[in-house]
């Protein structure tokens, strides 16, 4: 069968000869388990993941989009199976500490990975790619209380992760949000405001979302210097850690985006009703600051989108040039009986 995602060979190469991966395991304690052999295991289930799984469902995906009835995504048929499975393949959070449920793998052999999966199908991969940034969110600035109750959860893929920070008056000059937090006395704050183009704000693959969202507190300072951070789940969730109330965050719309149907890019209303609760993730008016960990992972997956994509387009053109037979050999030009060629063998 045809390399169809990323070419086999160049990738063994970039992981073997020119970045020598196997010897993170010499030098690295934690990464001791990733010589060659697992390194090879890891890619080749990913290839065939990617391969198997994510490409077929990547057209009908877009076709089918997502779609939005009263307040609810319905995502594209075949990614529920393929993000339950993405779960189950422990995929979501591959760097990450295993006692929060990651992998504990390098980055460079998560990278291999995520070339494949992101060539496959890259809307999709926009759910969990986001879930793995709002998990750094709160890995790095949560309390012991935050981390308890949403970082497994979010990084085994049971609940998603999003962003919240553009504004129908604040996308490249974010620092002009309106989007408001009240202090509640209790330790929590409510929530009111209009997000736009959140990916994967609203959709019907987990239980529950958690919303990473960019605030300003009654009285901050205008500009980033007076936002904070707040997590604001879809769910409130209870003492057993299951999801209870609705938090008040209505999807109020969707956008269409050529190649990207599957992924929901939501128009997100927080405390529409006066009843959206969220808590401080990290310290007050220094929300622009964490936010940007989450940005820095948010570039790499939007660069390995491009990336991927090209790698797989070319791909795809290098399929069609050695199949479709066409014109002469050029050596053989002159001869009457010469035989068509592939396009492939044109010098
Ligand atoms: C597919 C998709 C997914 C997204 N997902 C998310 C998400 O999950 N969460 C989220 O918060 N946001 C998300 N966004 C929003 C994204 O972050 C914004 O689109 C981005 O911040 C730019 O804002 P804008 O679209 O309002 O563009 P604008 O700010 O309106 O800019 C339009 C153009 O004008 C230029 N421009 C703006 N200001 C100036 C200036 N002062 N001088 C010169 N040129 C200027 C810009 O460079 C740009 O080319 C997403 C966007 C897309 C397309």
């Amino acid at each position: 069968m045809a390399q169809v995602i990323s070419d086999r060979r160049d990738i063994e190469f970039v992981l073997h000869e020119q970045l020598e991966a196997e010897n993170l395991s010499k030098i690295h304690e934690d990464f001791a388990d990733f010589n060659k052999k697992t390194i090879d295991l890891v890619i080749s289930e990913a290839r065939n993941f990617a391969v198997k799984e994510l490409l077929p469902s990547s057209k009908e995906g877009d076709e089918q989009g997502c779609t939005l009835e009263n307040g609810k995504v319905t995502t594209p048929e075949s990614f529920k199976r393929l993000f339950d499975l993405f779960n189950e393949g422990e995929w979501l959070a591959p760097t990450e500490s295993p006692e929060w449920g990651g992998q504990g793998m390098p980055k460079t052999v998560a990278s291999a990975a995520a070339e494949y999966f992101n060539g496959a199908n890259y809307p999709f991969m926009m759910y969990p790619g986001l879930t793995q940034g709002a998990g750094h969110l709160v890995e790095h600035f949560g309390t012991q209380e935050q981390k308890d109750i949403y970082l497994k959860n979010m990084y085994t893929g049971k609940w998603t992760g999003t962003m919240l920070l553009t504004e129908p008056g604040a996308g490249s000059d974010v620092g002009a949000l309106t989007t408001k937090a009240v202090p509640n006395g209790d330790g929590t704050y409510t929530i009111t405001g209009e997000k736009i183009f959140i990916s994967g704000g609203e959709h019907d693959l987990t239980e529950n979302i958690i919303h990473p969202v960019l605030a300003r507190i009654e009285g901050a300072p205008e500009g980033t210097k007076g936002i904070s951070l707040f997590l604001v789940p879809k769910f409130r969730v209870n003492e057993d850690g299951t999801p209870g109330e609705f938090n008040d965050v209505i999807c109020t719309g969707i956008e269409h985006k050529m190649g990207i149907h599957g992924n929901s890019t939501c128009s997100l209303s927080l405390g529409s009703k006066d009843n959206c609760i969220g808590t401080l993730l990290g310290e007050e008016n220094k929300g622009m600051k964490a936010m940007f960990l989450m940005m820095n992972s948010a570039r790499l997956l939007v660069g390995f989108q491009g990336f991927a994509c090209a790698t797989t387009a070319y791909m795809y053109a290098l399929d069609y040039a050695r199949n479709r037979i066409q014109g002469k050999d050029l050596l053989e030009f002159m001869n009457p009986d010469a035989k068509s060629v592939s396009i492939f063998r044109h010098p």
